[in-house]
């Protein structure tokens, strides 16, 4: 029985804890207007992934380099002519990001609640290390977790190396998230367990089409349903 087995419970922070991607992509079609001069949205759109997926190695995830990228593609695209007003939209777009309010999803708190006395929980999130401190803090969420842990990436030696500084093995431990590519598939790979809980909108670089069967992988309609599974 899987819920003899979990010992640590980690949860994905953006659209698993809270609401992330529609902020992103809100600042996209902000960004997308403030070019329409040079190309349409959609292709600004395209340029702007383009810009994303070079970067990545470099940059990580989060909001500061989602900016740098939205102001090297407004250079590309404007041939190096936008002006230094339009430079200061995009930094603006992006700090306005920074500043997002947290919007809990549904049923969070109660989970995490019913779960605390019976599993050790922690935060496994990409991004911004600030930004992801900011975010927990005005959560109200930190008094549930055990340990916080901000990555910059979710392949398989990443979560190897927080399961060492947990001290967990893998079979005793659950990720919950709403990516299949980066919460799902490399525990699952590690013999550990997951549960996807899906969120309305997914970012392109995390979209996976397969569909999933595997012993220990669940897959969830919304978070609440891990209470079941873990505690009758
Ligand atoms: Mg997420």
């Amino acid at each position: 029985m899987i819920k003899n087995q979990i010992q640590v419970i980690a949860f994905d922070a953006d659209d698993t804890l809270w609401v992330n991607e529609p902020y992103f992509q809100e600042a996209e079609l902000a960004f997308c207007q403030l070019l329409e001069a040079y190309l349409p949205a959609p292709d600004v759109s395209r340029e702007l992934y383009k810009t994303e997926m070079k970067n990545l190695a470099l940059y990580g995830y989060g909001v500061k380099g989602f900016m740098l990228c939205m102001i090297e593609t407004l250079s590309r695209i404007s041939n190096d002519k936008a002006s230094i007003v339009l430079v200061n939209q995009v930094i603006e777009l992006g700090q306005a990001l920074l500043q997002q309010p947290i919007n809990l999803l549904d049923g969070v708190e109660e989970v995490l609640k019913q779960l605390k006395s019976d599993f050790r929980l922690v935060v496994a999130t990409k991004g911004d290390l600030l930004d992801q401190e900011r975010k927990l803090k005005n959560s109200g969420l930190q008094s549930y977790f055990h340990h916080i842990e901000i990555m910059s990436d979710k392949l398989t030696g990443d979560y190897q190396k927080l399961l060492k500084h947990l001290d967990c093995k893998p079979e005793h431990f659950l990720m919950l998230g709403n990516s299949i590519k980066s919460d799902i598939l490399p525990v699952l790979e590690l013999g550990g367990y997951a549960a996807h809980i899906p969120y309305h909108i997914t970012w392109a670089h995390e979209q996976l089409e397969d569909s999933l069967e595997h012993p220990n992988f669940m897959p969830l309609n919304t978070m609440t349903e891990i209470i079941n599974i873990l505690k009758n």
